[in-house]
C-alpha cells in the first residue's frame, strides 16, 4: 500500500456519526480520497506555437467527490503540501498515469508535464517516483517536471539537490509560475531548467498593462538567451495567442485550445482535431 510508507502529522481523530462521509477537504478526508482512488489525472494540451498542433500535455490533479462533482487542484493541493501528504499524492497520481500509458502512447505526444511542488518533497523519494515515470513512458513521451517553488522551500541548496536528482531520474525540468512568488531569476542561474512557464497573470494582463507585455518580452529574451523553451499559459483569446506567437513564445497552453479533461475526452479531442 503506497499510503502506508510515510507518516504525515496526525490530527486527533474526531468521532463522527456512522455513515457520514469524511469532509474531503480535511486531512483524513484527503487521505481517504487517495486510498479510494478518487485523485485523478486530468490532461490539458500544450501546443507548438509554430504549428498550433498539440505537442504535449500537462497533467493536473482532480479530486472526484463520492457524491459526484470534481474539485480543482487549488482546493486540495495546498493542504497536501502543508501536511506532508504531497509525496503520497504525487506517487498515487504517477501510478494512475502509468496505468494510462497505453492510452497516451498512440497520441504521440513529445512530452507529458507533471507538477511537483518543492514543498515537503524529499529529493531522493521524488526522484524514485520520477524514475518510474520516465521508465514507463520511455517508449511514448518525455517526462517534464514542472517545479513550483513555494515559501516552504526557498533554499537554493535543497532546490539544487532536488533538481539534480530529478535530472538523474531522466526528466526534463520546467520552472513553473515564473515571475511570481518564489520562482526567481537566481534559480534560473543556478538550477538546470529546460523550460520556463510564464505565469498566466502576465498573459491575462498583456493588453491592459504595457508593463505586463514588456515583462513577457523580457522573460522571453532572458529565457532564450539561456536556451530555455518558453511556455505561455492561460491563453484564453485569439488576440493573446497571436501576440504571443509574434513575440516568440515556443509553446501555448490555455482554455482557448482546451481545458483540463479526463483521458477519454482528451484522447477523443485529439482524434477529431
Ligand atoms: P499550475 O501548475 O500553474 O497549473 C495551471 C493552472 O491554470 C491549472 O489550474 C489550470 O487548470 C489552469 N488553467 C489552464 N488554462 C487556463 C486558462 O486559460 N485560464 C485560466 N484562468 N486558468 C487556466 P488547476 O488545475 O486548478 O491547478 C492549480 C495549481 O495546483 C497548479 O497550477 C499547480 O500548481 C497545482 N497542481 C495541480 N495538479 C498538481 C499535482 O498533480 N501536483 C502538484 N504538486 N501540484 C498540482
Ligand atoms: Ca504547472
Ligand atoms: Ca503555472
Ligand atoms: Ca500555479
Amino acid at each position: 500500500d503506497v499510503l502506508s510508507r510515510s507518516s504525515p502529522p496526525e490530527r486527533p481523530k474526531k468521532a463522527r456519526p456512522q455513515g457520514q462521509a469524511q469532509d474531503p477537504l480535511s486531512l483524513e478526508g484527503l487521505r481517504e480520497s487517495l486510498r479510494a482512488g478518487r485523485i485523478k489525472p486530468y490532461f490539458q494540451p500544450i501546443l507548438s506555437a509554430r504549428t498550433l498542433q498539440p505537442v504535449g500535455a500537462e497533467v493536473l490533479a482532480r479530486l472526484s467527490l463520492p457524491e459526484g462533482g470534481i474539485l480543482g487542484a487549488g482546493a486540495f493541493i495546498p493542504l497536501a503540501e502543508q501536511s506532508g501528504l504531497i509525496m503520497d499524492l504525487t506517487r498515487v497520481l504517477s501510478e494512475r498515469l502509468i496505468e494510462l500509458e497505453p492510452q497516451l502512447k498512440p497520441l504521440g505526444l513529445d512530452f507529458l508535464s507533471v507538477n511537483l511542488s518543492a514543498a515537503n518533497v524529499e529529493a531522493v523519494g521524488a526522484a524514485a517516483i520520477v524514475k518510474r515515470l520516465v521508465h514507463a513512458f520511455a517508449g511514448s513521451s518525455r517526462i517534464m517536471i514542472e517545479l513550483t517553488e513555494t515559501a516552504v522551500l526557498p533554499d537554493i541548496q535543497q532546490m539544487r539537490a532536488l533538481t539534480t536528482q530529478l535530472r538523474l531520474g531522466g526528466a526534463s525540468l520546467a520552472i513553473d509560475d515564473f515571475g511570481i512568488g518564489y520562482s526567481s531569476i537566481r534559480a534560473l542561474a543556478e538550477l538546470p531548467y529546460d523550460a520556463l512557464k510564464i505565469d498566466l497573470s502576465f498573459v491575462a494582463e498583456m493588453f491592459d498593462s504595457e508593463k505586463s507585455a514588456n515583462l513577457i518580452a523580457s522573460m522571453l529574451h532572458m529565457a532564450h538567451s539561456l536556451n530555455l523553451q518558453v511556455v505561455a499559459e492561460g491563453v484564453e483569446t485569439e488576440a493573446q495567442r497571436d501576440r504571443l506567437i509574434e513575440m516568440g513564445v515556443d509553446r501555448l497552453q490555455g482554455y482557448l485550445f482546451g481545458r483540463p479533461v479526463p483521458i477519454e475526452q482528451f484522447a477523443s479531442q485529439f482524434v477529431s482535431s
